[in-house]
């Protein structure tokens, strides 16, 4: 039988093992399996040569049992209605398993960020804000940056929805520039709760950090801040990889040189000529492998050749469920994507909560905060699934729909 590399439907598939672990029934299963909302709309941007080009974006919003829903906003050529259903499940997810009172959503809209001008994102950012106006705002659904878009883009869509209501509203987004009300921390956000599972993980393993030879797949926001702190914190990280190629170098490579280099895409390889594949980089010996790109990586025909002892996935849905199985099997201790990437999201929520109030944290308030977040987040992961003999990513699962069922259930939707 083919291997499912359907993210919505394998997303759907541990989110029923979860619930009826949790002793949920069908009922709920049918509440979750899919989102409450899903808007799809057309944007029209006037173009730079004059022409008006209509763009598809979507919203969804999965469940709003436990608050607001809250997630990003991906601007790729490859959105589609499937991908940000899936997406905003694993928001509710995220959200869950640091333990915020957000339910998930997600955004996209079809089209090439890297083949357009400043004045066309911005038209285009505006757009999809007007578009999507009615179901999203700061009690109701909170976006943020995803796949290729950044603080200005935030910018551009928190000032239209300003306009439109009349009021500067700061808490409508998150991922803004500082002096609009952008949280110190949260550019690196996520590749700090990454960092942070890193080091739990490789305690469990009794790995020592600064002995760890780790290997990162990508090098876009996530992977090269990744790989700048695990290198500030003695790790040697062997390998690192772009959309064309990777480097490889078992004595440890320059970060701070590459990092200097690379392009705001994350491309670096193509200045070098001993490259190797991106899978050929998988497989290298190595302690820790990060995969930091896109989905699908390490499925069951290259699972077994994984020399890794611990797999931390870094991009959403690296690692296919036969890949999951054989890892578990294999005795990798797997990370999942909700639990390791929830360190964005988590600093969000404390942008939106500082926005709220009007009193901004030091950048040390912020990581300390992140830190407790995250270790906690971890470790009641770990917990779960060494005590009931359950894989990493079911028992992620199980801690990151608890949440919104039971708010499901106390709200008598099911
Ligand atoms: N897009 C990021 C994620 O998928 C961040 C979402 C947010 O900050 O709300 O987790």
């Amino acid at each position: 039988m083919a291997e499912n590399l359907n993210l919505f439907t394998s997303t759907q598939e541990v989110i029923k093992k979860a619930l009826q672990k949790l002793g949920y029934d069908e009922g709920m299963y049918e509440l979750l399996k899919e989102p409450l909302r899903m808007l799809e709309v057309r944007i029209p941007v006037k173009m730079d040569n004059g022409q008006v080009k209509v763009f598809t974006g979507y919203r969804a919003q999965h469940n709003d049992a436990v608050g607001p829903t809250k997630g990003g906003v991906r601007f790729h050529p490859n959105v589609s209605e499937e991908e940000v259903k899936a997406l905003s499940m694993w928001m509710t997810l995220k959200a869950g398993i640091v333990d915020l009172p957000y339910g998930g959503g997600k955004g996209g809209v079809i089209c090439d960020p890297r083949q357009m001008s400043m004045g066309e994102l911005e038209r285009l950012s505006r757009g999809y804000v007007r578009a999507t106006s009615q179901i999203v705002g700061p009690t109701k659904d909170i976006p943020a940056p995803d796949v290729f878009t950044n603080a200005q883009i935030m910018a551009w869509m928190m000032d239209e929805y300003s306009r439109m209501d009349e009021f500067n509203s700061p808490g409508f987004i998150t991922g803004k520039p500082i002096v609009l009300g952008g949280s110190l921390g949260r550019d690196k956000a996520t590749a700090q709760g990454v960092t942070i599972v890193i080091e739990e993980a490789a305690k469990r393993r009794n790995i020592d950090i600064k002995d760890a030879r780790i290997v990162i797949q990508g090098f876009g926001n996530a992977g090269s801040f990744l790989a700048k702190f695990l290198s500030d914190l003695g790790a040697k990280v062997v390998g690192i990889s772009d959309a064309y190629g990777a480097l490889y170098d078992p004595e440890g490579l320059d970060i701070d040189y590459l990092l200097d280099r690379r392009d705001s895409f994350g491309t670096v390889t193509t200045l070098f000529e001993n490259t190797i594949s991106n899978k050929e980089l998988l497989e290298l010996e190595c302690d820790i492998l990060v995969p930091a790109a896109i989905e699908n990586q390490l499925t069951a025909e290259n699972a077994h050749r994984i020399k890794a002892g611990i797999v931390v996935e870094a991009a959403n849905g690296p690692t296919t469920s036969e890949a999951t199985k054989i890892l578990n099997e294999r005795g990798i201790l797997l990370v999942p994507d909700v639990l390791a990437s929830a360190g964005g999201v988590t600093v969000s929520y404390f942008e939106w909560v500082q926005n709220n109030q009007g009193y901004y944290w030091t950048e040390e308030e912020v990581n300390e905060k992140l830190l407790k977040k995250m270790v906690e987040a971890f470790d009641n992961v770990y917990t779960v699934a060494t005590s009931r003999n359950i894989d990493m990513r079911l028992a992620a699962y199980m801690v990151g729909v608890r949440k919104t069922a039971e708010a499901s259930r106390f709200r008598g939707w099911v």
